[in-house]
This record gives C-alpha cells, sequence and structure tokens, in this order.
C-alpha cells in the first residue's frame, strides 16, 4: 500500500500542477493507462504461474483500449522500467489496431500474453516492470479522482454577469468568524433551497464592514438573511508568490464579496445543525473565554492558536520573532501535539481501566486495558483534530493515531511508514488540494524523514538488563559494583537517547530546509538550536497548561491560562536572545523545480542509513539551492515587472546587476499589498536589497506599501516626490537609506542602461500629488563607439521603457512641450491605471509605444482602465498586458537578443504574463 498511496499522492500534484481539467478523451486514456498499468503489475507482481492472469488481465487492457483507444497518452504512463515499457508499448501497438475491431484486440492481447508466457525474464527486472506499474497506475488513479473532484467542486460558480450586483443570500455562517476594528470577515454557508440558482456557490467569504455600526455578534451556525454583492474567486497573481486563488478553491470558497446593506441583514430563527457547528460553537466559547481572562496579554493570540487553531489572532511581533528563529510550526496545532495529547490521553484511559479493581469492577478481564488506552487515544486525538479546525498537520496525526489503533485492536503489525503512508492517502481522499498548501508537506515530510532516518538505526533499549552478570551474583560485595554498573547504564542511556533525539532533530532539520527556501524563501540559521529547547518547551509545558484550561471549568480555568501565558513569555524571551544579528536568517530566492529536485535527492542521500556509499558529497546536491546562479538580465539590457497589487502601481526594474523599485502598492489601509505582494516577490525573486526606491507621490496605492519595504529590505537610496513632512523620509532614514527628492534631470547609468527623470522640476513640489508624480525613463544605453566592419543592420536598436506613475493630461502636454523624442519608448505603464484624464492621442503618438501595460484592480471601483482610453490603445495595435486578467507581467528588453538573430527581431521585447505562463485550472473559473 506504500507504492499505492505514494503513487496516487502524485497523481494528485500532478493534477494540481495542470492548466487545464482533462477532458473525456484525456480520462479514456487515462483509465486505459491505468489498465495497462495494472496488467504489468500484475505480471511483475505475481507468482510464476500466474500468465493466464495475465493473459486475462491483458484482455481486459484491450477491451478498455478498444473503449478509449488513445494509446498515445499510455506511452507516458508505460513506465520506468524496460520490461513494463516494452510490455505496455506491445500492448498498445496492438490496442492501437484493436480500436478498429475489439475482437481483434483481444486475440492480439492473448498473444501478447502468450509471448509474455514464453520469453523468460528475471525475477527482478519482473519485481521492478511490476513495482513501476503500481506507481504508474495508482497515479493514474489520483490524477483521475482529483480532476473529478476538480470538476464537480468548479462546477459551482458565480456568473460574470451577477458580480458587483445585490443579491439576497439565506444560509448559516461556516467556520469561526475573525473581527477586527474594520468589522468582521467570516465564511458563509448559502442553504441550496434558498440558493438564487441551481449553480450558485454554496460556501461564500464575506465582510461585514463597521461602517455606522460595528458588526453584529456573528454565532457559527447562526442563520441570517442578508444582502451580498460578490465577485468571483480572484487573488493578485505574481511570480513566486502564493496562489490565493488556489487557497479559495481549498476552502471551497467560489465567491468572495460583502454585506451590501448591513441595515437590512436579518437574524433569522432556527440555527444549522451538525457535528462541525457543535465543534465551532465550542471554538467561539473558549476563544470568548480565553479572550475575557487574557484581555490585550501579548502573547494571547499564540495561546488562542494553540486552544482553537485560530492563528490569524497571532500578532505581527510574535510572528516575526518565530519565523526569524524557524519556530512559527509550533504555533499551530501539529501532528506533535495531537500526537502527544493522544498519547497522553491514551496512558490516563489505560491507568484507570486497570485500576477499575477499585471501584470493585473487573474491566481489563472484559476488555484489554491496552485496547481502551489506544482507543482512548485515538478518540482524543479526533478531538483535538476537530478543535485545531481539522488543518492537515492535524488530519495527517489523526490518520495516523486511527491506523495504528486499528492495527492493533485487529492484531495486525503494521510498519511505520505504512501508517504514514495511509494517513497520506486519506488526507488527499478528503482533500485533493491540500497540497497546495505548505503545512502539507512540511507535515508528511517531517515525518518520512524521522522515519527513513531513524529506519537505520538500532532502538534504544536496555539490553544489558537481561545479561548483566552483575545480576547473577547475590554476594553483598558485589552490591555496590551491580549498583554502579546499573548507574552507569542508565547514564548510557539517557546519552543514547539524547543521541537519537540530535539525529531526530538534524533530520528534520535537513529535510525541511529545501522546503523552507521553498515556501518562506529563509533558511533561519539559528532553526536548529531555537527548536531545541522550543519544541519541549511547548509541548511539555505549554500544550499541557492550554489543555487543562481547555478541559477546566470556568473559575479554575483562569489559572492555567495564566500559566500557558507566562511560559510563551519565558519562551519569547528566550526566542529573543537567540535572534540577533541578521545574517542568523539566510535570505535565498525560491528554487526552481531542478533545484528543488536535487535538494531532495541530496536530503535523501545524506540521511540514508549507514554504510551508503559517499555520503559525505550529498551536500553538494544542494549547492543550486544555497548557491543559485545570477537572474539578472545580461549587461546593457534590463527586465521589468510590472506587479499585480490590485488598484496600486509597484514595478521592478533590473539591471544586470542592479534593482531600482518604481513605487510600492497599496498598504495596509486597502490591500496591504506592500508586505503580502511586493516584499514576499521581492524575497522569492532573491532581492534583499534594493540600489534605488522610487516613490513617485503620496497617493497611497503608490506609496502605502513603501514602510513594509522598507522593513523587510535594505533600500540604499529613496527617491520621491513627497511633501517635506511626509512620515517616510523619516522612516527611510532611519532605515539607514540615503533620501533625495524626485527632479527632472536626473540621470544614471547602471550595466550599460540609462535612467533619466523627466518630471517633476526640482523646487517646491506644486498642486496636487497626480502633478508632480515622478516619471521615470529607462533606456539601453547606444552603442559607445561603432565596431570597426561591423554592419549598420547588426547594431543593437535603443530601446526605452517610460514609467509614467499618475500624471495627467496637463503633465502630458508640459512633456510633450519639452522634448518630444525623450518620450520615445517601446514599454509604457500606462499613466494613471488608464484613467479618462490621461493618455492624450498626441501623448501615445509621441511616445509610440509597442507594448502597454495597465495596472489596475479587479472590478476596481474607479473602473479603471476607462474603456475608451483602453480602446485608444487597442486601436494603434499595441501589445497590452493588464493586471486584473494578465497578473504580474514580465518584459525583458534585451536589443542585443534582436540584433543577433537578424530574422527575429521580436526577440528584443519579451512579454510573459503570469496567468498564461503559470495558467492553473482553476484560474478564471
Ligand atoms: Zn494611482
Amino acid at each position: 500500500m506504500r507504492a499505492w498511496w505514494c503513487g496516487f499522492a502524485l497523481g494528485v500534484v500532478w493534477l494540481q500542477r495542470q492548466a487545464v481539467l482533462p477532458d473525456w478523451v484525456g480520462l479514456c486514456g487515462l483509465v486505459f493507462a491505468a489498465c495497462v498499468a495494472v496488467v504489468v503489475a500484475v505480471w511483475g507482481l505475481g507468482d510464476g504461474g500466474s500468465a493466464r492472469a495475465v493473459e486475462r488481465h491483458a484482455v481486459a487492457g484491450g477491451m478498455a483500449a478498444a473503449v478509449g483507444g488513445y494509446a498515445a497518452t499510455a506511452r507516458a504512463e508505460a513506465g520506468t522500467g524496460a520490461t513494463a515499457e516494452l510490455t505496455a508499448k506491445a500492448t498498445i501497438a496492438l490496442a492501437a489496431k484493436a480500436t478498429v475491431a475489439p475482437t481483434e484486440c483481444a486475440h492480439a492481447l492473448a498473444v501478447l500474453a502468450s509471448l509474455i508466457r514464453r520469453v523468460r525474464f528475471g525475477p527482478r527486472v519482473r519485481s521492478f516492470a511490476g513495482w513501476s506499474a503500481v506507481w504508474c497506475a495508482a497515479s493514474c488513479m489520483g490524477f483521475g479522482y482529483a480532476a473529478l473532484r476538480a470538476d464537480m467542486r468548479l462546477a459551482l460558480s458565480l456568473p460574470t454577469a451577477w458580480e458587483g450586483r445585490d443579491i439576497e443570500v439565506v444560509g448559516s455562517i461556516k467556520g469561526l468568524p475573525s473581527r477586527d476594528e474594520n468589522g468582521a470577515r467570516f465564511l458563509f454557508d448559502v442553504d441550496p433551497a434558498d440558493a438564487p440558482m441551481a449553480s450558485f456557490p454554496r460556501v461564500i467569504q464575506l465582510a461585514w464592514i463597521a461602517e455606522d455600526a460595528p458588526p453584529p455578534i456573528l454565532e457559527p451556525g447562526a442563520r441570517w438573511q442578508l444582502t451580498v454583492r460578490l465577485k468571483r474567486p480572484h487573488g493578485n497573481a505574481n511570480f513566486g508568490v502564493r496562489d490565493a486563488e488556489a487557497n479559495l478553491l481549498a476552502r471551497n470558497v467560489r465567491a468572495t464579496g460583502y454585506v451590501s446593506a448591513p441595515a437590512h441583514a436579518v437574524r433569522l430563527r432556527g440555527d444549522a445543525r451538525g457535528v462541525g457547528v457543535t465543534v465551532d460553537r465550542l471554538r467561539a466559547a473558549l476563544r470568548a473565554r480565553i479572550d475575557a481572562v487574557l484581555g490585550d496579554a501579548p502573547h494571547r493570540g499564540i495561546v488562542l492558536a494553540l486552544a482553537i487553531g485560530a492563528q490569524d489572532e497571532v500578532s505581527a511581533a510574535d510572528w516575526l520573532l518565530m519565523r526569524g528563529t524557524g519556530t512559527s510550526h509550533l504555533v499551530a496545532i501539529s501532528g506533535l501535539h495531537i500526537g502527544f495529547v493522544a498519547g497522553l490521553a491514551g496512558w490516563l484511559a489505560g491507568a484507570l481501566w486497570r485500576r477499575s479493581g477499585w471501584i470493585g469492577r473487573d474491566w481489563p478481564l472484559r476488555l484489554p486495558a491496552q485496547v481502551v488506552a489506544i482507543t482512548g487515544g485515538a478518540l482524543f486525538a479526533a478531538l483535538h483534530a476537530a478543535l485545531a479546525g481539522f488543518n492537515v498537520p492535524a488530519q495527517r496525526a489523526l490518520w495516523m493515531a486511527c491506523v495504528v489503533a486499528l492495527a492493533f485492536v485487529s492484531g495486525r503489525n503494521v510498519a511505520r511508514s505504512a501508517v504514514l503512508a495511509w494517513a497520506l492517502g486519506l488526507v488527499l481522499l478528503i482533500d485533493p488540494w491540500a497540497v497546495v498548501s505548505a503545512g502539507f508537506w512540511l507535515s508528511f515530510c517531517a515525518v518520512a524523514a524521522i522515519l527513513f532516518a531513524m529506519s537505520g538505526r538500532p532502538r534504544v533499549q536496555d539490553h544489558e538488563q537481561h545479561h548483566d552478570p552483575a545480576n547473577e551474583g547475590g554476594e553483598p560485595s558485589s552490591q555496590l559494583s551491580g549498583l554502579c554498573a546499573g548507574l552507569l547504564r542508565r547514564v548510557r542511556g539517557a546519552g543514547e537517547r539524547l543521541r537519537s533525539a540530535a539525529h531526530v532533530q538534524f533530520a528534520v532539520t535537513v529535510a525541511l530546509a529545501p522546503l523552507t527556501v521553498y515556501w518562506f524563501t529563509q533558511i533561519p540559521l539559528i532553526g536548529p538550536l531555537a527548536n531545541a529547547f522550543a519544541i519541549p518547551w511547548v509541548s511539555l509545558l505549554v500544550t499541557p497548561a492550554i489543555l487543562a484550561g481547555v478541559v477546566l471549568p470556568a473559575p479554575l480555568d483562569v489559572h492555567a491560562w495564566h500559566v500557558a501565558h507566562a511560559l510563551l513569555e519565558w519562551l519569547a524571551a528566550g526566542l529573543q536572545r537567540l535572534s540577533g544579528p541578521a545574517w542568523l536568517l539566510w535570505r535565498l530566492p525560491q528554487p526552481d523545480t531542478w533545484a528543488l529536485a536535487a535538494a531532495a535527492l541530496g536530503v535523501f542521500w545524506c540521511l540514508a542509513p549507514r554504510g551508503w556509499p559517499l555520503r559525505w558529497a550529498a551536500p553538494l546536491t544542494w549547492l543550486p539551492l544555497l548557491m543559485p546562479a545570477p537572474s539578472g538580465p545580461p549587461h546593457g539590457s534590463f527586465r521589468l515587472t510590472a506587479l499585480d497589487v490590485g488598484q496600486g502601481t509597484s514595478v521592478l526594474i533590473e539591471t544586470a546587476h542592479h534593482t531600482l523599485l518604481f513605487d510600492t502598492g497599496p498598504g495596509p489601509e486597502s490591500t496591504h499589498a506592500g508586505e503580502r505582494v511586493v516584499v514576499p516577490f521581492l524575497q522569492a525573486h532573491g532581492v534583499n536589497a534594493l540600489d534605488t526606491l522610487i516613490v513617485s507621490h503620496a497617493d497611497s496605492d503608490h506609496s502605502g506599501g513603501a514602510p513594509a519595504v522598507l522593513d523587510a529590505i535594505e533600500v540604499h537610496q529613496m527617491v520621491a516626490a513627497l511633501a517635506p513632512s511626509n512620515a517616510l523620509w523619516l522612516n527611510a532614514r532611519q532605515h539607514g537609506a540615503a533620501t533625495l527628492p524626485c527632479a527632472a534631470g536626473q540621470r544614471w547609468q547602471w550595466d550599460g542602461v540609462e535612467f533619466a527623470m523627466l518630471w517633476p522640476d526640482a523646487g517646491p513640489l506644486q498642486g496636487k500629488p497626480n502633478t508632480h508624480c515622478c516619471v521615470l525613463r529607462v533606456s539601453t544605453s547606444p552603442p559607445a563607439t561603432s565596431r570597426p566592419g561591423a554592419r549598420v543592420q547588426t547594431e543593437p536598436p535603443r530601446m526605452a521603457a517610460l514609467l509614467t506613475a499618475d500624471i495627467e493630461a496637463p503633465v502630458e502636454r508640459i512633456l510633450l512641450a519639452r522634448d518630444r523624442g525623450a518620450l520615445r519608448a517601446q514599454v509604457l505603464v500606462v499613466p494613471h491605471h488608464g484613467s479618462k484624464t490621461s493618455s492624450t492621442e498626441p501623448f501615445l503618438d509621441s511616445i509610440d509605444p509597442l507594448i502597454a501595460l495597465f495596472q489596475v484592480g479587479y472590478r476596481n471601483r474607479f473602473h479603471h482602465p476607462n474603456a475608451g482610453v483602453f480602446e485608444r490603445y487597442k486601436a494603434r495595435q499595441i501589445e497590452l498586458g493588464r493586471s486584473d486578467t494578465d497578473g504580474a507581467v514580465r518584459v525583458e528588453v534585451n536589443p542585443e537578443a534582436g540584433a543577433k538573430g537578424a530574422a527575429r527581431q521580436n526577440t528584443t521585447l519579451t512579454l510573459d504574463r503570469y496567468r498564461d505562463t503559470q495558467h492553473r485550472y482553476w484560474m478564471d473559473r
């Protein structure tokens, strides 16, 4: 079953990376491939006399091929073993013919089977082919299962025409609503009977914004009639930043929006029912209790996260501290905590059962205490996982506990790796989208690494206890030496356990390092040391204190919560001491698939049992991960990435060795794009220092994210058009950046690329912010000297990009009057998000762009870009990129590439749209 579930998981992961879901043709091909794989598996893994079975399965496979008739798909599935390939290819060839006549196919496969019977293969070859086929069949199953589930989930969606209009919905509050000063956010379970249409989304995510009055108390399961405005699931789409739409799909949220008429909301009588609602109510009651006891205590969020799995309450300071020390996994109710709770509960249940004689009962004679202990542990694990909101690590631990309990009760001996494989299969059967979350990978890989690393090591046991000669003699003189020997044995045992624990810690650290780089683009070097004391501290002290708070009745639980909080204060103080210098946090760019695969191979190699050849060489495979090749464009060219920050502007310009960020997107006042998009993008991209940060003007959709950027990224220089009183100046200086006001005439050159500021004029800023935006022109330099003998046609053309921020028609006219030629640019970041007050005809004529980029929010309230302006660009046959429909857009400007390939002039400018190149099946659905 291990190979089966691992293959199944591979199929599920493979599906989640598809741009489109397979149609019925693809599914038929999948069925055929699975049939072929099953035939090969039966042949390869069956006993010697199973040739007849092969024959039967071969015929069955042929029939499936006759139905599907799509042999080509199967070729990819033909397995890795030479024999499997041989067999599969033969089957495919014959099956392809058989689509003409199924009976012929059956006959041909019978011939094939008899051929297989005659040809003798070595047992190793057969076994290899068989196992490869099992993987293939399971992958096909996983892929097909995940595809079917995705198809069913995507069938419910909000029609585009219904976006942004008032809709009346009836349903109940789902899960735990979260509240802050801006209002409440919650999931709403729409009643199918009262849904406005048959395919209306069942689960929607709503915000109840506190405008005139704060939102009412929203209790889990409470039924409401609400007037809402919705939009289809949409998230900002950026290279290297987590896909918000995948997250929405994984949570089955098929529309998001807000309560548009709070005054007309009606609380309906009667509540929703079910186990889920009861658990959520329990969680809500616990949260209210903890809030009442701890009030504004600094680590209240961690107590809440550990008690009920509500991580959104953890403070930003706590997150920062834990991320920096690699201990953020402890905030989740992880498998570790659940395993600990299950063990404790099981031990207690068993102990009580054994002592039933005290109350005059003989329960252990009727049911062994071990069975009670293990069942009690599994039940308690289920309760705790429910309290945690069934996150993936909690599910993993729960299923592992259940499989162990079931195996024990049924008297079977199941290998630990098989227990993990079953947990993997069950998690993915319930939720095939679990693979898009970091928790899934970290949780399963950590346990797999521990099992793998410990597989070659003997378990810690007191072997000597039974063979110690000191115990055999009964003379008094030997009693002292016996005592000494006993003490020595204990010390040795403790040493062995410590070594074992250190080995586990090493295995987890090594195994999770590549995943940490992939998901969080950093390695906290202090992590192993911090975890060495933080894990036992949280597991053995904090968690039991919190559980005591959960279990104890009202007046007594106060002490437990206070103890838990005090323990967390000590932990935070300890971690604070450890997290000191910045170099302890090693920032790395997000690795590509190959670097990740090489690192995974290295982990496997490094943790392999003793005796594995060349284990010392394993770290060499981590080099692509730890020392990535420089990703800058070639000298004399530049790369422009217009980020998708919603309604706002943020553009990164890279030359061979320098980076410039033009605007930072909106900040905490709206979408938090600075910290949620711009900073993660820069870090995933390996930009840990910006040579220049330009803040074009004070409007929050351009400058709001700047504090987040200054906090997280080293900025050498900030150039901005801001009033002297603006707090950003001081903020930048406090972060060590040189500051300079934007002024026309500023020029500099980096790596053969020229930067020139065209606007505003030097001196005090005049008028409203849009009239004094920084306007930047970036251009490749003309060749310094003409090369002797070089033909004129091969000279690279001069290419430029113009970044215009939010300028409007009057500024456009001034720039035109000043120097029309200086505006010429092949790439234009459209002024003022395509508003009707900008992009005048003469301005566009002078720039004459080949590519124009609109940075606009999805269904933004300003209705940018203006339809007339957008048409103006289209009429000029300009290649257009829009952040709301294309996500981030990257333009490589490389004049050399165009000059080298005279026939391929278009290579000078290459356009890369995120939603094209990284398309996934859930986008636009
Ligand atoms: Zn703007």
